[in-house]
């Protein structure tokens, strides 16, 4: 097994032959370039082609991962920008193939009026984007899946779409450790799409994710 427990992934996507194949798919994702942001539903670009979305709690190293799958620092930095985190970033990969930046949950601070706002927008797009061909939840692997991870994990099940749950900031357990959580996280939800540890700190298990999302935008 490797570091992120690569087996988990199998179900995520068609899986490359070593080499030239894989080299060429990691380049899509890094001609990633920042399209537009969107708070409102109708701000949407053109619902054509495929797309691949993130979210996670604030925090949980969202744009970390999305910066070490595309490496490109400069791109979760503009996600980032005050006004822009509130909305849902898209970002293109290549034509008709986007990433898509979920606005991160779980700041105690944000107003119920917010959440609402939060809420509604999620689930404008979860349930109404017909590109939209998988779900990537990023964690945090010392937390698991937290409360709002699960009503997104819901809206997720109840449109269909497929999840990949990342077990992320991996580096900050042991090797043992992490693997116990993988185990225990495998159990706990066999039913989904793929299931990985990651690091962007520690580049465990970039080019697993970088192969599933490649897989689900190539389909
Ligand atoms: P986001 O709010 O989900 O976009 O999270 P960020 O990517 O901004 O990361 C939040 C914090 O976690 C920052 O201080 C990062 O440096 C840190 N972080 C992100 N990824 C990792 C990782 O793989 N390992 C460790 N140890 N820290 C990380």
């Amino acid at each position: 097994m490797n570091d992120s427990g690569g087996p988990g992934l199998r179900r995520c996507g068609r899986r490359p032959a070593p080499g030239a194949l894989m080299d060429a798919r990691l380049t899509s994702l890094a001609a990633a370039r920042f399209l537009l942001g969107a708070g409102h539903p109708s701000h949407f670009p053109a619902d054509t082609g495929r797309e691949v979305a993130f979210a996670g709690r604030s925090n949980a190293g969202k744009s970390s991962a999305i910066n070490a799958l595309t490496g490109r620092r400069a791109l979760a930095r503009v996600a980032k920008t005050p006004g822009r985190t509130r909305q849902i970033n898209f970002f293109e990969v290549a034509r008709e193939r986007r990433l898509v930046d979920l606005p991160g949950y779980g700041y105690a601070r944000v107003s119920r009026a917010e959440q609402q706002r939060w809420a509604a927008l999620m689930e404008g797009y979860l349930r109404s984007r017909r590109s939209l061909v998988a779900f990537v939840l990023i964690t945090d692997v010392r937390r698991g899946v937290v409360a709002a991870d699960e009503l997104l994990l819901g809206v997720a099940g109840r449109a269909r779409v497929p999840v990949c749950l990342v077990l992320g900031k991996a580096d900050k357990l042991s090797r043992n450790e992490a693997r116990t959580a993988l185990l225990r996280a495998r159990a706990d939800r066999p039913d989904l799409a793929g299931l990985q540890l990651f690091s962007a700190l520690r580049r465990i298990g970039v080019e697993e994710l970088a192969e599933c999302v490649c897989g689900w935008l190539s389909g």
